[in-house]
């Protein structure tokens, strides 16, 4: 869309907005005045602008300029291109970064000679436009708010101040199918920013979603796996969750999870995927560290669960029957989601030791305590004993076992002494992989009882 006459944005003035300078940080504000003094147009956009407007921190900087992307690229030293078919810079200072972005227009066809065509495919997509077509191609009015560098003004083409006011996430233009349908990942994005900013979702932009959500099949897996990790790590996984199945999204994301949590709905409900997300939304509040490897662990442990219990049923050993049903399960879900080997391989761990955790015989729990996965494995048990799952004795087994209260040392030691097979010495120097954990004395209990 071409507009002929440029739509008029609301212009607020520096004394009518509460965005300061002092908020911002030093480095964006930096790249935003060399910019400008190097006479381009420089503005902060997006979430950034957002976030200040709502009082809350951001959790980055996006700069917007009519700057090319190697304009921008001769102003800065600490910068360079990435992307092949939308070309950004990245200005780097330490760790932080600050995007810019040249604004980009809405009709492919106006620039036809700005794109670059190879065997068909599309190499560079580089459509630059003016700020109000930048501000017309965003996804939400809310994000869609430019602060201006050059008087400190608020500038806003799609309503978004009006949008912030009412607390309401709306998409821009009067097409909202159309929108999703451009790019369905909006979809996750629209309900990503309601739980995120505790917005509603506008009536329009809701309706759609239940009978869009398929649309998210279109996505890379790549890409579904990063958006996922926006939802669930951001300290809402728990809202999050129960919107995204309310719009049939999640069973888009995760069809063998649904397809459980459907069947026993009727029953009685599941309660460990949200046990575990209220789990990782408190972790995240008070500044502890999560992984993906655990979050998607709980997020396929109820198919793992069931394919686990059925392989049980016929048979297989427990250790075996869990390393299937793992198997099974995370080659399922990678065509929706690729989860990395760097995250899928520890999930799969997480798994695999539940039923080593169930064994408290032997040497072996010692062993166990010195594993690379045990403590996020043992922290899964706990959550599968909060829901019922295992008895709450064996999860007070494991938390006294590694505390090395002496009743645990003792039974410990005892039943390794019963051990049938003898190991071998170690050799003068060799060490036992202990954890920190178990670096209370059990293990080297446990050593001298089986010698
Ligand atoms: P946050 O960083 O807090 O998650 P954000 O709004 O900054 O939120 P980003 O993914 O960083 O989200 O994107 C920056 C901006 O780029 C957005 O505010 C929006 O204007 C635009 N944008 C991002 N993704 C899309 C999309 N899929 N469609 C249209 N515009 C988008
Ligand atoms: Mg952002």
């Amino acid at each position: 869309m071409h507009p002929t006459t440029p739509p008029q944005p609301l212009i607020v003035p520096r004394p009518e907005h509460r965005i300061s300078r002092a908020n911002i940080s030093p480095n964006a504000l930096k790249v935003l005045y060399r910019l400008s003094q190097a006479g381009h147009q420089a503005y902060l956009v997006g979430g950034g602008v957002r976030d200040l407007l709502l009082g809350h921190e951001p959790k980055d900087f996006d700069v917007a300029t009519d700057a090319t992307p190697e304009q921008v690229r001769a102003v800065f030293r600490n910068c360079r291109l990435i992307g092949r078919r939308f070309r950004l810079a990245h200005v780097f200072f330490g760790s932080e970064i600050v995007e810019v972005a040249t604004f980009r227009g809405t009709n492919p066809d106006a620039d036809l000679d700005q794109r670059l065509v190879e065997n068909g495919r599309i190499l560079r997509d580089n459509v630059y436009g003016t700020i109000a077509e930048d501000a017309l191609r965003r996804d939400f009015s809310v994000n869609a708010l430019y602060y201006n560098i050059q008087d400190f003004s608020l500038v806003d083409y799609a309503g978004g101040l009006a949008d912030i006011a009412a607390g309401r996430l709306r998409l821009i233009g009067a097409d909202p199918v159309a929108r999703y349908r451009e790019d369905p990942v909006r979809m996750l994005r629209a309900v990503r920013f309601a739980c995120k900013l505790g917005f509603i979702i506008d009536a329009a932009c809701e309706t759609p979603l239940i009978s869009l959500a398929p649309l998210l099949q279109e996505i890379a897996p790549a890409r579904l796996f990063e958006e996922t990790l926006k939802l669930f790590h951001s300290g809402y996984a728990l809202p999050a969750f129960e919107k995204l199945r309310h719009y049939g999204l999640f069973a888009e994301l995760f069809p063998q999870t649904e397809a459980c949590l459907a069947r026993e709905d009727h029953d009685f409900p599941i309660t460990f995927v949200s046990r575990g997300l209220d789990n990782t939304d408190r972790r995240v509040a008070d500044g502890q560290s999560v992984s993906p490897a655990f979050l998607f662990a709980i997020l396929l442990w109820e198919p793992v669960r069931l394919r686990y219990e059925a392989l049980l049923a016929q048979d297989r050993p427990p250790v075996e029957a869990m390393i299937l049903a793992a198997h099974e399960v995370a080659s399922q879900q990678q065509r929706q989601i690729a989860i990395p080997k760097r995250y899928g391989l520890p999930m799969r761990e997480i798994w695999t030791m539940q039923p080593r955790l169930e064994r408290r015989q032997g040497k072996r729990p010692l062993q166990l305590c010195g594993h690379p996965r045990f403590r996020a494995a043992y922290d899964f048990l706990l959550l599968r004993a909060q829901v019922g799952e295992v008895d709450p004795a064996l999860a007070d087994w494991w938390t006294r076992l590694q505390a090395g209260e002496a009743g645990e040392r003792g039974s410990a030691a005892g039943e390794t002494k019963r051990k049938r097979r003898r190991r071998r010495k170690p050799k003068t120097g060799e060490t036992t992989a202990v954890s920190p954990a178990a670096g209370s004395g059990i293990a080297a209990d446990a050593a001298a009882a089986d010698d």
